[in-house]
């Protein structure tokens, strides 16, 4: 088991680009463009972070998720027939989808920030602390927004074979139900909670569970349960 961090979302509204941020300019690799969705626009960035060294094959990347704000839904794992994650899954059709409306990358030569930020979900510093994720009998970890430590489950565990054909691992939990503040006069999203909030997945509990061979930056799974 990995480390564990929880992730506390500051309310003091972020003046410039910072590393860990909810929103925010997001720091890519050079030449990875501002990811988009299949509708045209630009996914929003949900958060980002610098991982910690001690995450395992994990740590010292930079992990950013995006999401659209027009398709808001659960993710529907699509495999092959020998059990693997189809391949390029963070590109495959994602029915009735033509593509994923979302995007996870993880960065490794993250150095700069983008000119602007982030236009719609409201910049917010993240901070991140260590905390003893211990599983209790039930073999789950805490439900909080955290990077490492043990999944919480809120179904039966699920476990995926990467395209590469790697298994998966667990990385970062986001809990059901998780708003994200959004700027005034943004265009709602669909399903969300608030008007004044967009969330992920239908705001189900997001379990990433990452590629730890890197074969390919986005090569992450988000698990969706409640
Ligand atoms: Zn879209
Ligand atoms: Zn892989």
């Amino acid at each position: 088991m990995l480390p564990a961090y929880e992730m506390d979302v500051g309310t003091e509204p972020l003046a410039g680009p910072a590393r860990n941020s909810v929103g925010g300019w997001p720091f890519l690799d050079e030449g990875q463009p501002w990811p988009e969705c299949f509708c045209g626009e630009r996914l929003a960035l949900f958060f980002q972070l610098d991982l910690p060294p001690d995450l395992g094959p994990f740590g010292g990347a930079h992990l950013l998720v995006f999401h659209c704000r027009a398709h808001n839904d659960a993710t529907d794992a699509q495999m092959t027939a020998d059990g693997r994650l189809v391949p390029r899954y963070w590109d495959a059709p994602q029915p009735p989808y033509p593509a994923p409306f979302w995007r996870v990358l993880l960065q490794r030569r993250a150095t700069l920030p983008t000119a602007e930020p982030e236009p719609s979900v409201r910049a917010l510093p993240l901070t991140l602390r260590p905390f003893a994720d211990t599983p209790g009998e039930n073999g789950l970890g805490a439900q909080r927004f955290k990077v490492g430590g043990a999944p919480s489950w809120a179904q039966e565990p699920e476990y995926y074979q990467c395209a590469c054909g790697t298994d998966l691992v667990y990385l970062c939990q986001v809990p059901e139900g998780m708003e994200f503040a959004v700027h005034p006069g943004q265009p709602e999203q669909p399903y969300s909670i608030g008007a004044d909030t967009y969330g992920l997945f239908l705001s189900n509990e997001v379990y990433l569970l990452a590629c730890p061979a890197h074969c390919d930056p986005a090569a992450v799974w988000p698990v969706n349960q409640n």
